[in-house]
């Protein structure tokens, strides 16, 4: 079955009862409502404003990994990386999983001391992550300026997929399984009317049900103020750039922490990355595209790869990132509102995390083992100070 005959048409009738409302068509809500129907879950009904990549689900640079600061995210990553390898044969779509790497380059001293101690929690995880020499470096891409860092980590198992057929996947096995999404349809207001006892309204009508799950990636915190809830998330326009194709030549996913510079090359041999520029970030969704971040990315793409300077680039656009105060994702109930159900602030790490949250998240809401995120990653931290932050975030 090619690509496109796994998009589902857009279920055309709202229903007046459901179980689960889930709010946004990106990966993160089609992902629970997969993985919530597979465990037999029905009435669940997936409701996206716009069409199911219009997100940042459908505009990332599609990097898996597990080099992470934090056991929480090591261990997750390295689960989710396994749904990612088995995802083909599960929902019988390719997803182009690469597994060539993640190279980061190490600029400082400063930085390699911090970088040797997340490789030694990395290897007590059993990730094969190793820090090498720039010599050693070289060896992997030859093509890198040799005096642009003192050293770099490189895990062979990290790797990239391509985004799209994530969410078709998820989207055509939930609508399989009886889950209805519904596109070109937006939330405008939600009621709670007691506990696990809501009245979604919607473009094209209202819908009661027990419980809602915001999945609204950079607009989730406007989903939450619909209820009363102050989230401390932020939208932040984050710009990524694809080139012509090149003869393949670049194996690992290429990044500098200390710019936010990241690229890897496709399957089609474009160069396609990003790299964080600042921006208003007035808590309004940008999606704008700018001078400004092709002459950054460029800069320092070059530093980093000075071959690549007379590389065309034929496009550039902008997805948002839904930025949390520590850098880890906000899951669970808050406490003033049972029932409704928060999986946001995912940075720009939240693609890689979607397959093992969607997954935890439908054991939980079906009465199975709550997975240690779930304590971790409250909204109460920021209340009570228990926030530990991740460090190696791309932006
Ligand atoms: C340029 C870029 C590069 C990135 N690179 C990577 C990467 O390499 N690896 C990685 O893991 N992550 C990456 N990310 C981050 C990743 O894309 C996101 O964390 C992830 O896609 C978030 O998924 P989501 O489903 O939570 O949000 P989204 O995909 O944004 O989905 C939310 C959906 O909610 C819908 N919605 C909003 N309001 C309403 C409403 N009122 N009614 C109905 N629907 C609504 C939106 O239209 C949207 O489709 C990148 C992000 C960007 C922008």
């Amino acid at each position: 079955m090619s690509a496109k005959e796994k998009m589902p048409a857009s279920a055309d009738r709202l229903a007046t009862e459901a179980e689960t409302v889930i709010v946004g068509g990106g990966i993160m809500g089609l992902g629970i409502a997969y993985e919530l129907a597979k465990r037999g879950r029905s009435d669940i009904h997936v409701i996206e404003q716009e069409y199911l990549t219009s997100g940042a689900s459908g505009r990332n640079g599609g990097g898996v990994r597990m080099q992470w600061s934090t056991e929480l995210n090591i261990r997750l990553m390295q689960e989710s990386i396994e749904i990612c390898r088995n995802f083909a044969s599960e929902l019988g779509i390719n997803v182009w999983l690469r597994q060539g790497g993640y190279l980061f380059l190490i600029r400082s001293q400063e930085e390699l001391g911090r970088m040797e101690q997340t490789v030694a929690l990395q290897n007590r995880c059993g990730v094969p992550t190793r820090i090498l020499t720039p010599q050693e470096a070289l060896r992997i891409v030859p093509e890198l300026h040799p005096k642009g860092f003192v050293a770099a980590c490189y895990n062979p198992r990290d790797g990239v997929v391509f985004p799209w057929p994530f969410l078709w996947g998820y989207a055509h096995a939930a609508s399989e399984l009886g889950v209805h999404i519904h596109t070109y349809t937006k939330v405008t207001a939600i009621e709670a009317r007691g506990p696990h006892s809501f009245v979604v309204t919607t473009s094209k009508g209202a819908i009661r049900c027990e419980r809602v799950i915001n999945c609204a990636g950079a607009w989730s915190p406007a989903i939450a103020k619909l209820l009363g809830i102050e989230l401390p998330n932020h939208p932040h326009r984050h710009e990524i750039l694809a080139t012509e194709s090149l003869k393949p030549f670049l194996n690992p996913l290429v990044s500098v922490l200390s710019s936010g510079l990241y690229f890897s090359q496709s399957m089609r041999g474009e160069i396609v990355g990003g790299i964080t520029v600042p921006d208003v970030d007035d808590g309004q969704v940008h999606l704008g595209s700018r001078l400004r971040f092709l002459e950054m990315m460029s800069a320092e793409l070059l530093s980093v790869m000075p071959c690549l300077s007379q590389v065309r680039v034929l496009r550039q656009w902008a997805g948002p990132y839904d930025v949390s105060p520590d850098g880890l994702p906000i899951l669970g109930e808050p406490d003033a509102v049972p029932g409704f159900y928060l999986a946001c602030g995912f940075v720009g790490h939240g693609f890689m995390m979607a397959p093992v949250i969607a997954r935890h998240y439908a054991e939980l809401l079906c009465g199975g083992p709550r997975h240690p995120v779930f304590d971790r990653c409250r909204l109460s931290r920021f209340q009570n100070g228990t926030s530990e932050k991740e460090v190696m975030i791309i932006g």
